[in-house]
């Protein structure tokens, strides 16, 4: 593979990457209440969620970030 095949390559899988999918759960709220009771609360989702009002003050606060 020569070093422009490899750079188109590198271009295609980061392009994919990029191809964000909605997350099952939601909204992040849900999301994140989905992480706690599965105990994986440490893990980031980065999937897409829905867009809601939601009360300023939650528990997922670390999804902010
Ligand atoms: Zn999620």
């Amino acid at each position: 593979m020569t070093t422009v095949e490899k750079l188109e390559l590198e271009h295609f899988k980061s392009a994919k990457s990029h191809v964000q999918e909605y997350c099952p759960n939601g909204t992040k709220i849900d999301c994140c209440r989905d992480l706690i009771e599965r105990g994986m609360l440490q893990k980031k989702c980065d999937k897409i969620h829905f867009k809601r009002i939601i009360k300023p003050h939650t528990d997922c606060n670390h999804f902010e970030k």
